[in-house]
């Protein structure tokens, strides 16, 4: 029996080290990274700052505890709370646990209003983390099955679609909170429309919910904005994001504003590892690199280039449907109802690293440190692998 669990489907490459938006591997061969460890290292790898910031704090200090003060934890909350405009913050080691963090957050706050069985409002479509109750908020049967019971407390509407939050609401008085990304990852690289956004908003200011956005993937740059609800003029009550924040060291954080931001008191939540000098301090110089060196803007500028870019290339064919998402979020959707999972694998042999969601929608997550000319290649690639697919199906 193989020794590690048999949870992944894996490619058949093995990468020994990497360099800003190249991979190499075992033989010596050279990829092109599209996906960033799906949306993880924004700043590429082997980020020279982000390095020396892992190497410096290891000398001083990994980890203590939370039982004492953390001084980067505490830069690092001063520094997302300042960019965010949310309260305070909470920090977990992945995801998945600044969800359940958000979870308990709404389950609070809804006993706090008499609320017996808080209920948060999801979306269809949505991914939330592995977690049982991740899981659970997560709209992917396949992903739960043989995983029941499932988590109470949870509610689906499809996504995009207003009135049918609004009557899910009215219809049920156990609603506490509302959670949806800003841009559905997972679920095929789907943006919320901008009525959705506002609307939701909303939607809970008037009845008095916990409006909690995942950022846990549109987080960090990512869509053009630090964070994907700076594309509007409010916040949410209660934000996650993880991924790009350590660029691969391993740290999530939950966010909170308002009456979100009291509910969690001592002996009410924890982590062991959750915001140790290690993780935070490597997340302070991600942050500080992000902000200095304008990434922002250079994620909309690579954006354009790239989505452009793959339009003119496919001008005349009908092979793309539709180019989706935000940002570096990139959702390219063909037109075809067989599944395009092997363009993952044939892009693989070309040396580029991509992904494919929801059957027949290639997804791009390049990092934010690809030059003009390495998206040119990016462009160029994925443009190859669509060309053969499609030239294969006739
Ligand atoms: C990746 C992801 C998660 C889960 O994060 P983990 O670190 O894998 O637990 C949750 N929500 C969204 C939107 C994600 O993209």
């Amino acid at each position: 029996m193989q020794p590690i669990m048999n949870t992944y489907g894996r490619l058949p490459v093995t990468f020994t080290h990497g360099k800003g938006a190249y991979l190499y591997d075992t033989e010596g061969k050279t990829y092109l990274d599209a996906l960033s460890g799906i949306a993880v290292c924004g700043l590429g790898h082997a980020h020279p700052a982000v390095t020396e910031a892992i190497r410096s704090q290891a000398e001083k200090l990994i980890h203590t505890s939370n039982i004492y003060g953390i001084a980067r934890q505490q830069e690092l909350a001063e520094k997302l709370t300042a960019l965010s405009g949310m309260d305070n913050v909470f920090f977990s080691n992945s995801g998945a646990e600044a969800n359940e963090a958000a979870f308990k957050i709404a389950r609070k706050y809804g006993h706090s209003k008499g609320v017996n069985i808080p209920t948060i409002l999801v979306m269809e479509g949505a991914f939330h983390g592995r977690t049982l109750a991740t899981l659970t908020a997560t709209a992917n049967p396949a992903a739960q099955a043989g995983f029941g019971p499932l988590v109470e407390g949870f509610q689906r509407v499809p996504f995009n679609d207003l009135q049918a939050a609004k009557d899910a609401v009215a219809n049920n008085k156990n609603i506490v909170a509302i959670m949806m990304e800003p841009v559905q990852g997972e679920g095929g690289v789907t943006a919320a429309t901008d009525e959705f956004m506002n609307g939701i908003r909303a939607l809970c200011d008037e009845q008095e919910l916990l409006l909690i956005l995942d950022e846990i993937q549109t987080g960090n740059a990512r869509t053009g904005r630090y964070f994907a609800y700076q594309y509007y003029n409010w916040q949410p009550d209660v934000l996650t994001t993880a991924k790009g924040l350590g660029n691969g060291v391993p740290i999530g954080a939950c966010l909170a504003k308002g009456k979100a931001a009291e509910m969690l008191q001592p002996g009410n939540h924890g982590s062991t590892y959750g915001g140790n000098p290690l993780a935070c301090g490597t997340a302070c110089t991600v942050v500080d690199v992000i902000k200095n060196e304008n990434y922002c803007e250079r994620v909309t500028e690579l954006s354009d280039r790239i989505r452009s870019g793959i339009r003119n290339a496919m001008e005349g064919t009908q092979y793309v449907s539709e180019i989706r998402g935000k940002g570096l979020m990139i959702g390219v959707k063909l037109n075809t109802q067989e599944s395009a999972v092997s363009i993952m694998k044939s892009a693989l042999e070309s040396g580029l690293l991509l992904n494919v969601t929801a059957g027949n929608v290639i997804r791009l997550l390049p990092p934010f440190v690809l030059t003009n000319d390495e998206a040119d290649q990016v462009v160029q690639k994925v443009c190859t692998q669509i060309n053969a697919f499609f030239a294969d199906q006739s």
